[in-house]
This record gives structure tokens, C-alpha cells and sequence, in this order.
């Protein structure tokens, strides 16, 4: 009796597992649908990780469904012989609500994209449509006993009426030929695309339930079938990925040079959103011990300010040797237009001079959002490599559990990234050592939100012994429940942003030990500064956008040069910013400097250093650096503030007030300093210049666009 029941269960159980097979194999093969989506860069062991996933998910889920049926069974013996038809309500009906109900939850954090214009949920409605046919033609479907192969018909269905229905304006930007019919996208169109959509998947459903016999009637020939077909398409889309990505294009070098350079390679890196005293060289840290030793063949800068607060204008000035003022690459962040304003072409650029001077000249760049060609500051460079990262594909749905199963788990934690992952950066970056002399940049992102550290970096300042728990209790307790207390999210944000400052050193040494295997360490010039860094609860600010002010946090950067045959070490701790670091490459390489450039080489003696930053609530701010002595200035809505920055480096205690005399030098200074430092760019019309869709995503993403 009990052995019988036993068999009964392993046979229901079997069948479970067979259901959640099919299951897991349709849903990969619609996740996979991802990767024509342009210009994302995407390691072939990710769909491995996304097969593994579903497959286990589905299989575990049809196991338990199997053992509910089993129960179910054993109460109501007198329904038994309707089998076929209580798997389909038991198995398709928790799928439908499991696959399309958590494949919208929005997750915390990560981008969120904008979405078709119909309520993601009608779905469900088209899902209930399949349900009613099953429902009435169920004696169809109880005539014979059926297998679970024969309801793939259902489970292709279903899982293509929600990828529709989530993903209907994403569909658009998988392929250029669409790019152009996007223009003239307008509700109309959308609707009726949609409406015929729909229809289109509702009729194959329709024919393939009467001709699809043969899946029941040869099971493993179709399942053997579904298996190959599925393995198949996923690397035909992987390839298909591989093919679509932007190739690095190779512009044509100008005449041979004969003279051998000063320098033979020279090395800029840029580590995107990383503020000096977070790192160990700067603070008394544990955080960067690649950075540290490094450090230790170089010159360390103890006071670099970046000339703004964000990605573009400090890129540009660092490749021009401007101020932002001067250069026009500065505009509020917050209209679409903003970035293409300025005429870039007249400005000579680092890379420029060095593509002259007959030197290779290579961009890899992580913040692709910001620093690529429609911006303009590719320019000078021979090969330009602006890849995203998976996230860039996360803001769309098509892999509803699989975002949430990486969030709780940070397993393939590289999925969470908008950018390419130092890992990933590294591996383009090694490819392009050969051709020397070369002038190489590298923008590293790994420390700008989202903060999400692989393991072991993810636990390595945390004070949970479990920070993948509490990432777990603060992910759920916010979608569910409350949220933890600021103050122990905040200590974790901060625990994750050294975690990810951790992970980069990682790959920085790595990087600095491949120049050693390549025998180039030492004879090359290489720089290691950041574009600007980053609030973590200071002032009640977070991040980097947004109405912040520049206090500290945000514009004192790292700056570490090491010479050729580290012919200079120790620390410096003169006054210098990142419009000085172009000059400063110049003179190393004995190289001219073009004569309208603003930037000094090795810092600033006897002239002030200033940020400037546009926002919507304080309009344009400055602050200018000067002795001991930091003096803010504001547009509207905000007193100027001063501090005296030797006491008071946190910047808590504002003397406006108390040293009005010391207020009004410093005012004087930056009003002169204004005086010398007009706008040496033309305004463009940039009407004409659409930004590309992907790129409005991502600012979007990255909080630069409301
Ligand atoms: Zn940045």
C-alpha cells in the first residue's frame, strides 16, 4: 500500500520534474532574446549562468507542484482520470502568475527603462485567453493521457505573450533597420502593433494545438528536439551579439614620425567616481593595496581637485587641458541637448597630439554612457572600445527571475553592472599592449552606483558577518516590508563602495603586474587620477548628481603619476587639477603645449584652482581653492560659504560670516580668475543631433537625466 503510494509519488514527482525540463529550457531560450540588443558586451559563460538558473528554478518548482497534485489527488480520487487537466491548471496557471508577476516587480536600484505604453499586467488577461480555450476544449485534453512535452504549445505561448507584452517598445532598438522607424513611432502605431502582436501569437497557439499531436505521440523525439533547438539558438544569439557590437574602428595614422619619443608608453587611468580619501594611499584605510605599492614608484598629488563634479566636464578638461567654462562641455544635466553644445573639433586633445606624434592611440572606456563619440571625446583616438555591461539589458525585463535571483545571491555579480566590469576592461585592455609607443586611456567604473562588489570584496568591510543577508533583508524589506534603519544602510553603502574601490585595486594589480610581464612598467608614464568622487551620507548628500555642492567629497580625486623609470617619488602636496594633467603628460614627453591652454604643469603655484558646477536649484556654482582657504559662490538661492580647510577638513564650519574680509579676497580672486578664464568654445545647434536612444537610457540610469 505505502510502497504503491510511493511509486505513485515518484511517478508525479517525475513528471514534475520533466514539466519544470521543458519549463526551463522555453524560458532560457526567451532570455536569450536579450542579446540582440546592440552593443552590450556579453561573456559566454553568462547564458551557461542563465540556462543553470532556470533549469533548476523550473525543475524545482515542478517537483513541488507534483507533490500539491499528489496531495490533491489523494482527497479527490474521484477526479484522478482528469489528470491531464489538473496538471495544466496546477503547473501553467502558478507559472503564468510566478514568471509575469515577479518578472515586474521593479527592482531597487537597478535602471529602470521605460516600459510599453499598455499596463505590463494585460498579460494576463491574453494568458487567461490561452486558459479558457484549454479549459473549453479540455476534453481534448482528457481523452488520452497526456505527457508534459505535449503542453510546450502552452508554456511557448505564455512565456511569448508576456516578453511581448513587457517588452513591446524594447523590441524596437534590437536592430538598426529599426532605429529609423522609431522616429516616427507614435501611439497609433505602438497600438496597433501590439493588437497584431497579440493576435499574430494567440493564432499560432490556435493552429499548433490541433496539429501538435506528434509531441505526445513521440515524447523524446521532441524533447531531444526542444533541447537542440534551444542550445542551438543560444549561441546563434550569442554570435549574433558578437557580430552586432561596434567594431573598434581603426582610423588612419599620419606620416611616420622617424624620431624615436621621450616616453615610450603612456598609460591614463582613469578610475570613474573614486574620491582620494576613501583609498589607502590617502587615507588610513585598508582598502587599495595594489594602488599602495604602486604608489610607492610614483609621485602621490595630496591635493588634485577635479574641475566639476561629473563625468563629462572633468573627461574633457583632462583631454584638453581646460577649464569647463573654457571648453563648454559642462551643461546642466538635465535636458537632452546638453551634451553636444559645444564644438569639440577646434580643441586639440591629448590623444590628438599624440596620434600626431605617431603614437598608437587607444580609449577603453566602462562609462560609455558619457565618454563616447557622440559626446566627442573620442576624438584623437585610433580605437575607441564603449561597450555596456549586462545591467544595460537588466533595465529591460527579458530575464524577469533571473534579476531578482542575481540580486539576492550576487551570483554572476557582473550582471548587476551598467558598465563593464574591471574584469572585462582588463581583458580588452591586454589585447591592446602590443603596438608601442602607445598613448592609452582607461576609464574604470566599477566604484559608481550601484555598489555591488563580487564575492569575497562584498564582505570585506562590511560589519555583517553576512552581507549578502542583509542585502537580502534590505531588497525584501523594501519591496514588502519596511526598509532598515538609514544609519545601517548607509554603513553598509559605504562598506560596499570600499568593497568595490577593493575589487578595482584587484584589477588594478593585475593590470600593473601584466605591464611588468610585457617588461613596459617601467619606462612608461602612467597616471592614476579619478573624474570626481562621490557623497556616502556627507552634508545628507549621496552620489554624485543631482542638486549636491562641491564640497570635498566630491572634487578632491586621487591623482598618483609615476614617470618613466620612476625618476621621481614621494609626495607632493601643492595645489593641482585635472585641467594641469594634460600640460603635466606634455612636459614629461617633452612635447609642446598648445598656447591657449589653461591647465600648468605639475599644479598650480601662484594661481587659484577652481570647480564649477551648473545645477537646478543653486544655478551656476564655483569654488575656488586658494592658501589655506576654500570659498563657494553660488548663482541663486545659497550664501557663498568659506572654510579654512587645514582645521576644518570636513567643511562643517562656514567663516562667511566671521572672516568677512577673508570672504571678500577670495570672491576677488575668483571674479579675476573669471576674467581669465573665458569660454574659448562655439555653441553648436545640436537640434539636428538626436542622442541615441541606449545613451538617454543610461544617463537616465545613472541619475544625470530626470
Ligand atoms: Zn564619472
Amino acid at each position: 500500500m505505502t510502497q504503491k503510494k510511493i511509486k505513485e509519488l515518484s511517478a508525479m514527482i517525475k513528471k514534475g520534474l520533466m514539466f519544470g525540463l521543458i519549463m526551463g529550457f522555453v524560458v532560457s531560450l526567451f532570455d536569450g532574446l536579450l542579446m540582440l540588443v546592440p552593443n552590450v558586451s556579453i561573456p559566454y559563460a553568462h547564458i551557461w549562468f542563465v540556462l543553470m538558473f532556470n533549469l533548476c528554478f523550473w525543475m524545482i518548482f515542478g517537483s513541488i507542484i507534483a507533490i500539491f497534485l499528489q496531495l490533491y489527488f489523494y482527497y479527490k480520487k474521484s477526479i484522478i482520470q482528469f489528470e491531464s487537466f489538473y496538471w495544466a491548471c496546477f503547473f501553467l496557471i502558478p507559472f503564468a502568475f510566478v514568471y509575469g508577476f515577479l518578472g515586474s516587480l521593479p527592482l531597487r536600484d537597478a535602471p529602470r527603462i521605460s516600459y510599453a505604453p499598455f499596463d505590463n499586467y494585460a498579460s494576463f488577461l491574453w494568458v487567461m485567453v490561452v486558459f479558457l480555450f484549454l479549459f473549453f476544449f479540455k476534453k481534448k485534453v482528457n481523452k488520452t493521457k497526456l505527457r508534459p512535452i505535449s503542453y510546450l504549445p502552452e508554456i511557448v505561448i505564455i512565456v511569448s505573450l508576456f516578453q511581448f507584452c513587457f517588452n513591446l517598445k524594447n523590441l524596437i532598438i534590437w536592430t538598426k533597420p529599426f532605429e529609423e522607424l522609431k522616429l516616427h513611432l507614435n501611439n497609433k502605431f505602438i497600438l496597433a502593433l501590439y493588437g497584431f502582436g497579440v493576435l499574430l501569437i494567440l493564432c499560432v497557439y490556435l493552429i499548433s494545438f490541433f496539429k501538435l499531436d506528434i509531441l505526445n505521440r513521440k515524447p523524446r523525439w521532441a524533447l531531444t528536439g526542444l533541447v537542440l533547438t534551444v542550445v542551438l539558438l543560444l549561441n546563434g544569439l550569442f554570435l549574433a551579439n558578437q557580430v552586432n557590437l561596434t567594431k573598434n574602428e581603426l582610423r588612419p595614422i599620419g606620416v611616420k614620425n622617424q624620431v624615436s619619443p621621450k616616453v615610450s608608453n603612456v598609460i591614463l587611468i582613469v578610475l570613474d567616481t573614486v574620491r582620494a580619501n576613501r583609498l589607502s594611499v590617502y587615507a588610513p584605510l585598508n582598502t587599495t593595496k595594489s594602488l599602495e605599492s604602486f604608489s610607492k614608484d610614483a609621485v602621490v598629488y595630496e591635493n588634485c581637485i577635479a574641475p566639476s563634479s561629473w563625468t563629462l566636464p572633468s573627461h574633457a578638461s583632462l583631454f584638453t587641458g581646460l577649464y569647463p567654462v573654457e571648453h563648454g562641455k559642462q551643461h546642466s544635466a538635465h535636458n537632452r541637448e546638453f551634451l553636444s553644445r559645444s564644438d569639440f573639433t577646434k580643441f586639440t586633445t591629448l590623444a590628438d597630439i599624440f596620434k600626431d606624434n605617431n603614437y598608437h592611440t587607444v580609449g577603453i572606456v566602462s562609462n560609455a554612457t558619457v565618454v563616447n563619440s557622440f559626446t566627442n571625446l573620442d576624438k584623437g583616438f585610433q580605437v575607441f572600445d564603449t561597450l555596456h555591461g549586462l545591467a544595460a539589458l537588466n533595465g529591460l525585463p527579458f530575464l524577469p527571475l533571473y534579476n531578482h535571483f542575481v540580486k539576492l545571491t550576487n551570483i554572476n555579480a557582473a550582471y548587476l553592472s551598467y558598465y563593464r566590469p574591471a574584469e572585462q576592461i582588463n581583458k580588452i585592455v591586454f589585447e591592446n599592449l602590443e603596438e608601442s609607443p602607445f598613448f592609452m586611456f582607461i576609464n574604470y567604473m566599477d566604484a559608481h552606483r550601484p555598489y555591488n562588489p563580487p564575492r569575497p570584496f562584498n564582505g570585506y568591510f562590511a560589519d555583517q558577518k553576512f552581507p549578502q543577508l542583509f542585502k537580502i533583508r534590505q531588497y525584501l524589506g523594501c519591496t514588502f516590508f519596511e526598509c532598515p534603519d538609514d544609519e545601517a544602510v548607509n554603513l553598509f553603502k559605504k562598506s560596499q563602495y570600499d568593497g568595490e574601490l577593493a575589487y578595482l585595486d584587484h584589477h588594478l594589480g593585475e593590470f600593473f603586474l601584466e605591464l611588468k610581464r610585457k617588461d613596459i612598467y617601467d619606462s612608461s608614464l602612467i597616471i592614476v587620477t579619478s573624474d570626481h568622487g562621490e557623497f556616502l551620507g556627507e552634508h545628507e548628500f549621496y552620489g554624485h548628481t543631482g542638486n549636491i555642492l562641491l564640497y570635498n567629497e566630491v572634487i578632491k580625486v586621487p591623482l598618483i603619476i609615476k614617470f618613466p623609470n620612476n625618476s621621481n617619488i614621494g609626495r607632493d602636496k601643492k595645489l593641482i587639477t585635472l585641467s594641469d594633467v594634460y600640460s603635466t603628460i606634455l612636459s614629461v614627453c617633452d612635447m609642446p603645449v598648445p598656447d591657449y591652454v589653461s591647465g600648468k604643469a605639475f599644479g598650480q603655484d601662484v594661481t587659484p584652482v577652481v570647480s564649477e558646477l551648473k545645477t537646478n536649484k543653486n544655478g551656476r556654482q564655483r569654488t575656488i581653492y586658494f592658501g589655506n582657504y576654500k570659498y563657494l559662490e553660488f548663482e541663486k538661492k545659497r550664501e557663498a560659504e568659506l572654510y579654512a580647510l587645514k582645521a576644518d577638513v570636513a567643511e562643517k564650519n562656514n567663516l562667511a560670516g566671521e572672516l568677512p574680509e577673508v570672504a571678500a579676497l577670495m570672491k576677488n580672486r575668483l571674479e579675476k580668475w573669471q576674467q581669465e578664464h573665458k569660454p574659448k568654445y562655439k555653441i553648436i545647434n545640436s537640434s539636428k543631433k538626436e542622442m541615441p536612444k541606449e545613451m538617454l537610457d543610461g544617463l537616465k540610469a545613472l541619475g544625470y537625466i530626470q
